[in-house]
């Protein structure tokens, strides 16, 4: 091996830092909360309820625990007159609640007289999800989308154009199919499909620049449930605007599928600079908890260092070398403890969502990787040493032994937490 020459002296290899897409910035609020988009604020998250939005209690719970959850941006159903009037109802439980995310109000079809017809539903949301799919068919169309946008600008109102391709404009689609049959090499049918989201969203925010709206006031989407297509679009539409973009592959699907899915689409435009926003459109499995679409978001933000929101738990996936399940539970239990006090730690301990740990199973990976951590514990593998060595800032602090290695690491971790990260 020692007689191969390999290129190693000059092999210095670039950090692969995400490229940073330089947006307008549009800022969206309630009360005293102001959530910055676009520019250089962090990459938000945003979720929707799925309550029905007449039940305010329900809704607001659900509202709530999304917000706890690291939604920075909640979407709500305004889908009816009783809807509407539902909405200040919603918001005014949210702020007796002391929950001051800002809602958005997700209008189709009757948005239009939604939005002029209940002022105070108007007043209560904090940006309106416009679909120029759904606002209306021939003459109606503009005048109704116009009527929106009216709207936003008399309570000052960010709005997102939210293209969907579920719900594409049928005559613009129509209108681009027939262009495009005239052309001597017609485009595949898919291209002219991204043609048609991305006119779509440009025309529409054009159309309401033309009515008066501020460029800082548009958000876009133009969502689509294929990774590749997903891709393909927000690629062609933030080469064409600097418009805030959120991000989302819509219908992801349910559980692992929805989940990969989506850390795959969001995760190759996230890294090339494209999304302000996002949301993971998870299917929730019975019984689930709506909140999994926000983990979900947080994780992939945080797996791609944009942003730190919990202490991350390495742990390696076990092997032949280790028989017991030790190791996973302690990583879980781990895992679990750390995410419980999370909402109370992160005012108590400013940094402590940077924070990395290790549990590993055995000595081929344990202490390396435990080393690497700011606090990491290698157990013994089978046939090892009964011996747990526990990695603080990369030295080896000390060995535990016996029955109370869990209790003991847990003590352990808390007293190292208080002492980085609590105040002196
Ligand atoms: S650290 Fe040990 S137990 Fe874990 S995967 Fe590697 S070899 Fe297997």
């Amino acid at each position: 091996m020692s007689d191969i020459a390999l290129p190693c002296e000059d092999l210095l290899i670039a950090h692969a830092w995400p490229a940073v897409r330089r947006s307008a910035q549009a800022t969206v609020r309630w009360g005293e909360r102001v959530v910055t988009i676009g520019g250089d604020a962090p990459v938000r998250v945003q979720s929707m309820t799925n309550t029905d939005t007449v039940d305010v209690i329900e809704t607001a719970i659900q509202v709530k625990e999304l917000a706890i959850a690291g939604s920075e941006l909640v979407r709500i159903t305004v889908n009816t007159p009783e809807a509407a009037q539902a909405v200040p109802h919603i918001r005014e439980q949210l702020d007796r609640m002391g929950i001051d995310v800002p809602l958005i109000g997700d209008f189709h079809y009757n948005g239009h007289r939604l939005l002029t017809e209940f002022p105070d539903c108007a007043k209560a949301l904090s940006k309106y999800r416009i679909n120029p799919g759904n606002v209306g068919k021939g003459d109606k169309r503009d005048r109704q989308f116009a009527m929106m946008i009216e709207a936003a600008i008399q309570y000052d109102k960010p709005v997102r154009i939210g293209v969907n391709w579920g719900s594409l404009d049928q005559e613009l689609l129509a209108s681009l199919m027939d262009d495009n049959a005239k052309r001597a090499e017609p485009w595949d049918a898919k291209q002219v499909m991204y043609q048609a989201l991305v006119s779509s969203a440009l025309q529409s925010a054009a159309y309401a620049r033309e009515l008066g709206m501020d460029a800082n006031q548009i958000l876009i989407s133009c969502k689509v449930s294929g990774v590749q297509d997903l891709i393909s679009v927000y690629r062609a539409l933030a080469a064409r605007c600097d418009y805030p973009l959120h991000l989302g592959l819509t219908e992801a699907g349910m559980a692992t599928k929805g989940t990969v899915a989506s850390a795959v689409a969001l995760g190759v435009l996230l890294q090339e600079g494209i999304g302000d926003t996002i949301r993971v459109s998870l299917t929730p499995q019975p019984g689930e908890a709506r909140t999994q679409e926000v983990v979900v978001a947080l994780e992939i933000l945080q797996a791609l260092g944009l942003r730190a929101f919990n202490p991350s738990v390495t742990a390696c996936p076990g092997c032949g070398r280790t028989t017991s399940t030790t190791f996973q539970e302690l990583a879980k239990q781990i895992d679990d403890f750390l995410r419980a006090q999370m909402p109370v730690w992160r005012k108590r301990y400013p940094g402590v969502e940077s924070m990395k740990v290790a549990v590993m199973g055995c000595i081929v990976n344990g202490p390396g990787e435990s080393k690497h951590a700011d606090i990491g514990i290698s157990l013994p593998g089978t046939g090892e040493a009964p011996a747990a060595p526990v990695f603080i800032d990369g030295e080896k602090a000390m060995t535990l032994r016996g029955e109370g290695i869990a209790q003991e690491f847990h003590q352990i971790v808390e007293d190292y937490i208080e002492r980085r990260f609590g105040a002196h």
